[in-house]
């Protein structure tokens, strides 16, 4: 650097750089206003689709003489948009939703017991994962998820409820099944794992669980999600298609696909024996992944609606505080 130029430029460069500047704060002006145009567009667009949202849980739960095989696996009951705005309206509801599992958490803090539980259960591929990563990760917080898998030696040599039992959720949280209790009524009957005579008093035994855990203030919400014979082959084919999904994969899935209908019949028995009225069953039409993850998610907030939750009272002076904090 010469020792005449100050290390600036000359005068002319001043003004050249003023101009620049001017200019490119006008450029940014203009970004920002495009990027609340964009906003508002998107809030707009998410507003209309949740207004295609009706009466979603009220459609989908399983009252008497409900009968599976009528279920239309590619319908999206009580929605009346398209996948792009089912994927708006899904967006559009995680605010709620993790605002309402916040005042959840926030009310045992202050003694409350209650807690919800999401039982997910259905066939594989049937996107029971989907739900967990874009439904309930809005808030992992305060969420107690649990995928049930094969019972292991030191499960078997306990009652079939053992396990579930200690995934319960505790006051406050969200506990949420990737399949549950209901296995042992579903493919352990399917494969005959335990007699006739035993499977079949399980659901009296699940019923009287499920009451044991309402009355001490856990909120059920029930879910069979849906797919039909044929949709299940093109998942496990597109798993076998992405080497990014091989893990996902199953050899053994290939054969149970011989046993659908065995499997369609113990889950009838299921939503027959034990869709009660204090933990009645839905069943999710779920061949399309974006309608059964909205779905879903509709029924949690319904629920959680539905315990009109209350952020807890301060059990200090608020203003005696702020006093004393400012001074502090
Ligand atoms: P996935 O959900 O694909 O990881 O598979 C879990 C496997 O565990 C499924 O094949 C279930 O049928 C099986 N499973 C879960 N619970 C039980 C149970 N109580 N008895 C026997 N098999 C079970
Ligand atoms: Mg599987």
């Amino acid at each position: 650097m010469g020792k005449g130029d100050k290390g600036g430029k000359g005068k002319r460069g001043k003004k050249l750089d003023k101009k620049a500047r001017k200019a490119s704060s006008k450029a940014a002006a203009k970004e920002v206003e495009q990027q609340a145009r964009q906003d508002e567009a998107i809030a707009e667009h998410e507003a209309e689709a949740v207004r295609e949202i009706k009466d979603v849980a009220n459609t989908l739960r399983v009252g008497k003489g409900f009968v599976l095989a009528d279920v239309d696996t590619s319908a999206t009951p009580g929605f009346t948009g398209d996948k792009i705005a089912g994927k708006a309206a899904l967006k559009a509801c995680e605010a709620e939703l993790s605002d309402l599992l916040e005042r959840l958490f926030a009310e045992s803090t202050v003694g409350s017991k209650r807690s919800v539980l999401l039982v997910v259960q259905g066939m594989d591929t049937s996107g029971k994962g989907g739900i967990m990563r874009h439904v309930i990760s809005v808030n992992p917080q305060g969420v107690k998820a649990t995928a049930f898998k094969a019972p292991t030696k030191e499960e078997l040599a306990h009652d079939f409820l053992w396990r579930i039992e200690k995934a319960l959720p505790e006051p406050g949280e969200l506990g949420v099944f990737d399949r549950s209790h209901y296995e042992d009524v579903l493919v352990v009957r399917v494969h005959e794992l335990v007699p006739e005579a035993v499977w079949s008093k399980r659901f009296a035994q699940i019923n009287a669980f499920e009451r044991k855990a309402i009355a001490a203030g856990t909120t059920v919400i029930k879910v069979m999600t849906h797919i039909s014979r044929d949709e299940q082959r093109t998942r496990l084919m597109e798993r076998l298609d992405r080497p990014d999904k091989y893990y996902k994969y199953n050899p053994g899935d290939v054969d149970e696909r011989s046993h659908w209908g065995s499997y369609m019949e113990a889950y009838q028995t299921v939503l027959d024996k034990t869709s009660t009225v204090g933990a009645p069953w839905h069943v999710v039409p779920a061949d399309r992944k974006w309608y059964a993850r909205l779905a879903v998610q509709q029924l949690l907030l319904e629920g959680l609606r539905g315990m009109n939750l209350q952020w807890p009272q301060a059990d200090f002076d608020v203003e005696a505080e702020k006093k004393r904090l400012s001074s502090s």
